[in-house]
């Protein structure tokens, strides 16, 4: 991790080596470097892009979308995705040529390049299809976005052009604000969309309608309920491990588990896509029984196997005001072979001020069993510093909405920092959450963050699949 990319200067100990050859062989072999380094920026940009329009191919637009969409579903906000597909393409093909035809999808790329915003994602995913990622935009933008590619499509191809005419239909589903759908999700009700607007006579966009969203959205809690209760008892939940890097050493100091359900189709979801529901049902405490059941057992299975871990257990703020939830915790202490100083329990903040008192007296219990317990998402929504005093914790988790942004945010960078000296003044740890880059990575180890997680750092992997590598 952390390897300089595209950079131009090579390994310190390249250079040290190359300045001990003599000119002529340095040279030759300095060409050699630069030529390879050159094949492999070439090649990372191929598996990234595609050959006939220079945009994003389909597998780097899924990986961007996964990222907003569970990033949305995690802090917030909107965004949009777009799916357009040329009319009629093969009567062009037919009539003038793949060439043409060839041409065609280029000139419509183009235009889609110009339009966009600059942090807009465009992708051409297939044959003629493509997308626009919009991570934050309404509903009114993504349709004003929608028109404005359509009409000037259609206007750039009159009947007089040399191809005839030709033109778009545009799918747009808006995606956040609800209960979490996945990337996959988005990405098949847009496609939906666009074969609606393909139905209706094409040349005109559709929006993914938010009525059959919303019904579906209540058939889904009713169903999540009940595939929670499915998967409890048929043995269909798993944890992945997510490394938190320590960002002195760039090793591994823990990892998060998070918590996974495995639905009838064989499809992994994400606990984001099953929480809410699990607290309205009541099944959440049960959820979090489990996974702290899992985690205690897979301390003790480590340290027995001589490669002790630490570990980060999710509580649901559900849990914290209920008693068994603790007692379980205390009963699975005593019972199994777990050190507890190996185990961090990730409590949340909650908006109301009573809540202060439930969490404070629930981090105490689990200080006393000797736990470790770390403030999750912090900064996000209501979070006074005051909180901090009055509960007992051991590690602060910046929120991964200051974090995303921060090498180009100011804000961001003035909030962490404020975040780490109130964390140091107090003696306590901080782990930044969400690092998308080395830039990030960088300026939060130079503002004294001690660790970090993310996908740039470590994607989550089943942990019946082994250990993330350090
Ligand atoms: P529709 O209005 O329903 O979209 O009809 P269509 O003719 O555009 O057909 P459709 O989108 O279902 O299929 C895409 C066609 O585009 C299939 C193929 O003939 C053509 N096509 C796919 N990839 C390429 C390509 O790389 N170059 C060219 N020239 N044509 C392609
Ligand atoms: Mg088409």
């Amino acid at each position: 991790m952390n390897s300089p990319r595209n950079s131009d200067k090579h390994d310190p100990a390249v250079e040290r080596a190359l300045a001990k050859l003599d000119p002529g062989d340095r040279a030759i072999i300095q060409g050699a470097l630069d030529r390879a380094e050159k094949t492999e920026a070439e090649l990372r940009h191929l598996a990234d892009h595609d050959p006939l329009t220079g945009l994003q191919n389909r597998r780097r637009f899924r990986a961007e979308l996964d990222q907003h969409v569970s990033f949305t579903a995690r802090y917030g906000g909107q965004g949009a995705v777009m799916i357009i597909d040329i009319d009629g393409l093969k009567g062009v093909n037919d009539r003038l040529g793949h060439q043409l035809g060839d041409n065609l999808i280029r000139r419509i790329a183009d235009i889609l390049r110009e339009r966009v915003r600059t942090t807009d994602i465009v992708a051409r995913l297939s044959g003629d299809e493509f997308a626009v990622l919009m991570p934050q935009t309404d509903t009114a933008g993504a349709m004003q976005l929608g028109e404005d590619l359509r009409a000037e499509v259609a206007a750039g191809f009159p009947p007089s052009s040399e191809i005839g005419s030709a033109t778009i239909s545009v799918g747009i589903r808006t995606f956040g604000g609800k209960p979490g759908s996945s990337a996959e999700a988005v990405l098949a009700d847009a496609d939906r969309a666009m074969y609606g607007a393909k139905g209706a006579g094409r040349n005109r966009i559709a929006l993914f309608s938010s009525e059959e969203e919303d019904g579906r959205a209540a058939r889904r809690a009713q169903s999540t309920t009940a595939r929670i209760r499915d998967a409890l008892t048929h043995d269909r939940l798993s944890l992945a491990t997510q490394p938190i890097r320590s960002l002195a050493s760039g090793g591994v100091e823990r990892y998060e588990l998070l918590l996974r359900m495995t639905g009838e189709g064989g499809e992994l979801l994400p606990a984001a896509s099953f929480i809410e529901a699990a607290e309205r049902s009541g099944m959440i405490q049960e959820l979090d029984r489990w996974v702290v059941g899992r985690a205690l057992e897979m301390l003790a299975e480590r340290e027995k196997a001589g490669v002790p871990v630490s570990l980060h257990v999710n509580l649901s703020g559900v849990s914290m005001t209920d008693i068994s939830v603790l007692e379980y915790i205390e009963r699975r202490l005593d019972e199994g072979d777990a050190d507890p100083g190996r185990c961090t329990f990730e409590i949340t903040q909650t908006a109301r001020i009573d809540d202060y008192e439930t969490a404070a007296g629930f981090a105490d219990r689990l200080t006393e069993f000797g736990c470790e317990v770390a403030i999750d998402d912090y900064g996000a929504g209501f979070g006074p510093f005051s909180y901090l005093k009055r509960i007992p914790f051991d590690v602060i988790k910046i929120d991964g909405a200051f974090v995303r942004d921060m090498p180009r945010n100011d804000a961001d960078q003035l909030t962490v920092k404020a975040i780490v000296q109130i964390a140091r003044g107090l003696g306590k740890r901080t782990i930044a959450a969400f690092v998308q880059d080395d830039d990030t990575t960088e300026m939060l180890r130079e503002y004294g963050v001690d660790m970090a997680q993310g996908f740039h750092l470590g994607r989550p992997v089943d942990a019946a699949e082994g250990w993330a590598s350090s």
